[in-house]
This record gives C-alpha cells, sequence and structure tokens, in this order.
C-alpha cells in the first residue's frame, strides 16, 4: 500500500451491535437490500447463460498461490492437517476452477469465500478486508473477448435493474443519482501504456480520471494466467471502476504442461501444491479456459458508494481488526 491509497480519515465499519442510531440501521438495512438484489441478478444472468452453479470449499491442498502479484500483500497464510495431510483456505478457488471446467462443468460459476489475511496497515485503504466473496466463474474454450462481453452483459444489467428496482434504497443512501448507466462495450487499456503515461502511480491515476468502468490488460502474474512467450504479452486482464479500482481480475488460461512448468519454476511456486493440474495437463485433459473473479464486496461498494468496502459486510472483517463475531 503507498501513502497515496491510505486515506486516514476514514470512519471504520462497525459491527451489528455497535450499530445504536436509527440512522445507522437504515443504512446497514439499504445496503443489506443491495448486497441480496446484487446477489440475485447476477446469479439470475450466469444461470440464463448455462452456467452451472458450483458450491464453494473452503480447505484444500491447492489454491490460489497469490503470486507474484503486485498487489498480494498477505501477513500469514492459514495452513493446518486434516487427516494427517496439509490443507489451506481457500484464497481463490481458481485451481478448482480449471479443473471443473476442464472436465464436467465447461460453463462454472461459484460464490467464494477467500480468506487472505491482508497486512493490518490495509485496513485504511476501504477497499481491503480479510474475508471476502469472490464471483468466480470459468469457461472452456472462451476467449478474453468472450469473457469481457460476459461480464459488460452481467454489470450493465445489474446497474439498469437496481436503478429501477431499489430506487428507494438507492436514495435512502444517497446514491441514486450517482449511479450511471454502464457504457458497454467498456474501453480497453494496456498496462505497458499506462505504465509509460504515469509512471508506477499508473493504478491511482487511473482510478481518479475514469468515470465508467475500463479493462486493462497485459499485468504480469501468477502461473496459470496466459502469457504468449513469444512477444512475452499476457493474455489477462483486470476491470477498474471509479472508486475502489480494480473489482475483477481473471485470464485466458495455461493449460500446456511444458508452459505450466516454466513459470513455476520461474516463480519459485511449491510444485507440490499443484501435482494434480500439473498431472492432468501432463496427460492433455486441462483444457483452454478463460475466466475471471469478481469481487462482490467491491462491487456493492461502488454501487452503495462507501466509504470502506467492510460497510457492505454484515459482520465487517478489516485488516487489523477482529470483532468477537
Ligand atoms: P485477485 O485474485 O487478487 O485478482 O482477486 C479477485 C478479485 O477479488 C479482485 O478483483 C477484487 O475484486 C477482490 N479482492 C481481492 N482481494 C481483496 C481484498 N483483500 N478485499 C476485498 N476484495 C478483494
Ligand atoms: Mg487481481
Amino acid at each position: 500500500m503507498t501513502l497515496k491509497e491510505e486515506n486516514p480519515t476514514i470512519n471504520l465499519p462497525k459491527s451489528l451491535d455497535q450499530l445504536t442510531t436509527t440512522q445507522e440501521i437504515e443504512r446497514k438495512t439499504a445496503i443489506g437490500k443491495i448486497v441480496t438484489y446484487t446477489l440475485k441478478n447476477l446469479t439470475t444472468t450466469y444461470i440464463k447463460e448455462d452456467f452451472q452453479w458450483l458450491l464453494p470449499v473452503v480447505l484444500s491442498q491447492s489454491t490460489d498461490p497469490l503470486w507474484p502479484d503486485p498487489n498480494a500483500s498477505i501477513e500469514k497464510r492459514i495452513e493446518i492437517d486434516i487427516y494427517g495431510k496439509p490443507v489451506r483456505a481457500m484464497t481463490s478457488m481458481i485451481v478448482h476452477k480449471l479443473v471443473g471446467a476442464s472436465t464436467v462443468y465447461p460453463k462454472l460459476f461459484t460464490l467464494a469465500p477467500n480468506i487472505r489475511i491482508e497486512k493490518a496497515d490495509r485496513g485504511k485503504t476501504g477497499k481491503h478486508i480479510y474475508e471476502f466473496t469472490q464471483l468466480d466463474f470459468e469457461v472452456q474454450g472462451a476467449t478474453s473477448k468472450d469473457i469481457f462481453a460476459i461480464v459488460e452483459k452481467a454489470l450493465s444489467t445489474l446497474i439498469k435493474d437496481l436503478k429501477k428496482d431499489l430506487k428507494h434504497e438507492l436514495l435512502a443512501i444517497d446514491r441514486f443519482d450517482a449511479l450511471f448507466a454502464l457504457e458497454s462495450p467498456f474501453k480497453i487499456l494496456d498496462r505497458e501504456d499506462l505504465e509509460a503515461k504515469y509512471g508506477s502511480t499508473w493504478e491511482e491515476d487511473i482510478v481518479a480520471e475514469i468515470s465508467q468502468p475500463v479493462w486493462i490488460t497485459n499485468i504480469p502474474r501468477e502461473f496459470y494466467d496466459f502469457q504468449d512467450f513469444t512477444t512475452s504479452r499476457w493474455d489477462n486482464y483486470d476491470l477498474f471502476m471509479p472508486q475502489f479500482g480494480e473489482v475483477l481480475s481473471g485470464s485466458k488460461r495455461e493449460y500446456e504442461y511444458n508452459k505450466i512448468i516454466e513459470k513455476m519454476e520461474q516463480h519459485g511456486v511449491r510444485k507440490e501444491n499443484y501435482s494434480l493440474i500439473i498431472q492432468m495437463a501432463k496427460e492433455g485433459r486441462l483444457k483452454p479456459t478463460a475466466g475471471a473473479g469478481l469481487g462482490i464486496e467491491r462491487i456493492v461498494g461502488y454501487i452503495t458508494g462507501v466509504r470502506h468496502i467492510a460497510e457492505c459486510q454484515p459482520f465487517p472483517r478489516v485488516p487489523g481488526i477482529v470483532h468477537q463475531l
């Protein structure tokens, strides 16, 4: 976290028992209704597009290495032994998505809890929480452009429907007029061009400039994102929205054994944690897929315009703060 990112004046979200005035409770109620509507609307869109809804897992041998990701800042990883084997709290369901979409569920989504014990100094960024939920989806044979179209449709539908059906709640939190219809297709920008223009602060600079969502492509990160080894370009993307910036990350995926091994070795990833997908890739059973994960609290944070996305959680998970519930 850079100092510029931190907002020292931010009021940290309260736990439910600390909400005492009618005004505080009415605000929390309106946000809760917006969360419910958002989940219903997004899942309906995916089901209509023929996706299967998978229930999430919480503990697993394989989870997201979150490395190398320029934005990762993890204080501690949760690993325990069960039945004599080490398992980890899920940081994301990426590995499960790759296997699921390659085998039984060619179009899948899940609403998955992710546990990432962010460093305590991220408590006041307003956009980091240590438990959050991703609408994580994956499609066999899809290209990045296919994923853009799915996300653009889902989010444009959501905002349009919210303004129609939840006007009362949006007005109650003074957000109705500030929430604009989304203009698709969203603009696409290349990370290299942004770095050339803004330098290392490109993320904050672009967030400050936009009033509509933008795709940012070609970002160096984890082994499972697709990289063209001849040009070194990454076929991946983030979706940036005003206020909180990145709300979604995704990519076309690696599925070839040699590339996966080469990148794991380059990144110092522990191969023994990924032996299943390595074996499937070796046998040609890992299929080309593409997908993304949308942070639910970040998108609801954008919709509601809260100062801290933990305000959208019934039980706030602010880095550095552990409430009893
Ligand atoms: P990532 O796998 O890190 O790209 O995360 C996918 C999405 O989850 C991001 O685009 C965010 O919307 C959301 N996300 C990631 N980390 C956090 C966090 N600490 N707090 C809230 N949302 C997060
Ligand atoms: Mg990301």
